[in-house]
């Protein structure tokens, strides 16, 4: 591959607010590591309380009654979502090659997430000029009808497992309905959405509309979900954090919350399956984007009669994996996004291979530079062990026996998770009670991980609160105001 998709032009390190890019107030930097080397790709502006509060300013004032955006025809709005989708994919290359040397996922996949943000930009163009109220039949002489107005301000909170789709995944609902945002990407990955930044410009949106103020999360992330002028907050990250999150709203003004969290999904596979296309699922379901996936399969359940024979085939499929040069075109997997990442990962092969789960391959550190980790498998592992309960986030499958489909169902929902799940089986009664009975926002039948601009994803429980994607993210964007008239009838 080519020196210039290796090594991008780092053209954008600044906060961007109101349609400019300028330095931290504390005129504080922080680094930006590449993952493939632990090496430093360059310096970004550091955001902090007084660059949150100078963005909220700044959205503030464009989402007042009278201002350009607030003026603008919602379907005007669709235009300026359908021509930041076009610009995305303009710079596709460009924006591939950044993500993969901030995140280290392969060029390829940062190729599709891309595509696939574009793909949400568009489909919410869509909805711009149709998130429409009602007419009611309310009681007495009454004419009701209900508006769907914006929330306002919205922080949205980004993780670095997927920073371009994230963003495209809060930016679309919450500009399609008319609000303006503080953005903060996550500090591991903060260079594709300062050039998204760029591009949000050139499509033509008014100044104040998106501001994008990377850094730290316990220092500009906290500032957005305490922030007394944000009028809602959309996270996605770690459960632990989301609650932080939530508690700080609570505290605050009691902005509005929308959570993507955690998981432990379980995948199912009963015997009846084609058992090749059910270790494919299984495996590209735990292993795509190195493991670093909230709805990953991280509990695969093998139905006992072919738990063996599965077993075994799952160790030769995660063995043959290509680990390396996110940049080569064979390469699957690439690093861990950081080195704590990958800490904790090989912390949690300890404790498995310590609980009794039989470690089949992987396990360890591929090479000495940079973040990169084998291809891991454990089979003999129980629902109660640490690796089943507590979420990894790393290309580790951990695969459990069970007997029948109400021992399935039980293992799936003993969690405090409830993201997603999947059952590969042909036996359509099966899959349809699984379906009804897992506690999860999203399900799964002879496939794994299938997201698309249209269906909803969230999560039961613990992994959240709201839904993103979808007619139902606009739910998230939208209040709902209630207007009615008394009208007096006249007998002409
Ligand atoms: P992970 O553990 O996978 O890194 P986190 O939940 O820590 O995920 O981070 C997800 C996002 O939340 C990042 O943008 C991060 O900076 C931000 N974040 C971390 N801590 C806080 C906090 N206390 N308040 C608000 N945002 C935070």
């Amino acid at each position: 591959m080519s020196d210039a998709k290796r090594n991008p032009e780092i053209k954008y390190t600044q906060i961007f607010i109101n349609n400019e890019f300028c330095d931290s107030v504390s005129g504080k930097v922080f680094p930006t590591i590449n993952p493939c080397t632990g090496v430093k790709i360059c310096e970004v502006q550091e955001g902090d309380k007084a660059d949150v509060d100078k963005a909220v300013k700044s959205a503030r004032v464009a989402v007042k009654r009278g201002s350009p955006w607030r003026r603008m025809d919602a379907s005007k709005r669709g235009k300026l979502l359908s021509k930041f989708a076009d610009l995305l994919e303009r710079d596709k290359d460009y924006i591939a090659s950044l993500e993969t040397i901030d995140n280290g996922k392969p060029y390829a996949d940062s190729l599709d997430d891309i595509h696939a943000s574009a793909d949400v930009m568009r489909y919410y163009a869509g909805w711009a000029d149709k998130n429409s109220g009602k007419t009611i039949p309310s009681d007495g002489d009454l004419f009701t009808f209900t508006r769907h107005e914006p929330m306002g301000v919205c922080g949205q909170i980004i993780p670095w497992n997927y920073p371009v789709m994230m963003l495209a995944w809060k930016l679309g609902p919450a500009l399609a309905c008319g609000n303006t945002v503080v953005v903060k990407p996550a500090e591991q990955t903060p260079l594709s959405a300062l050039y998204c930044a760029f591009l949000l410009k050139e499509a033509g949106f008014p100044p104040g509309v998106v501001n994008i103020v990377p850094g730290y999360g316990p220092t500009a992330g906290a500032a957005i979900s305490e922030h007394m002028d944000v009028d809602k907050v959309a996270f996605t990250g770690s459960t632990e954090v989301g609650k932080l999150v939530m508690q700080a709203a609570g505290a605050s003004n009691l902005k509005r919350v929308s959570l993507e969290l955690g998981g432990k999904s379980p995948l199912i596979i009963f015997a009846d399956s084609d058992i090749d296309a059910a270790v494919y699922w299984a495996h590209a379901g735990i292993m795509n984007n190195h493991g670093q996936n909230c709805c990953a399969g991280s509990r695969t359940f093998v139905e006992e009669s072919i738990y063996n024979e599965f077993v075994e085939k799952s160790k030769q499929m995660a063995e043959f994996r290509m680990v390396g040069d996110p940049f080569e075109d064979a390469t699957q997997q690439g690093p861990q996004v950081d080195e704590e990442q990958l800490n904790k990962i090989l912390s949690y092969v300890e404790a498995g291979k310590a609980e009794g789960a039989k470690l089949e391959c992987g396990g360890e550190r591929h090479g000495s530079e940079g973040f990169f980790i084998k291809p891991t498998v454990f089979s003999n592992v129980t629902n109660e062990m640490k690796i089943a309960k507590e979420e990894i986030f790393g290309p580790v499958q951990t695969i459990i026996k069970f007997k029948d489909l109400d021992e399935a169902i039980e293992k799936a929902n003993t969690t405090t998770y409830g993201l997603a799940a999947g059952v590969i089986t042909k036996d359509i009664d099966k899959a349809m009670t699984f379906a009804q009975n897992v506690d999860a926002g999203s399900v799964w039948i002879n496939c794994y991980d299938m997201l698309t601009p249209q269906t909803p994803f969230g999560g039961f429980k613990q992994s959240g609160q709201g839904r993103e994607l979808g007619e139902y993210a606009l739910k998230e964007y939208t209040e709902i105001k209630t207007v009615t008239m008394m009208v007096q009838e006249k007998n002409s």
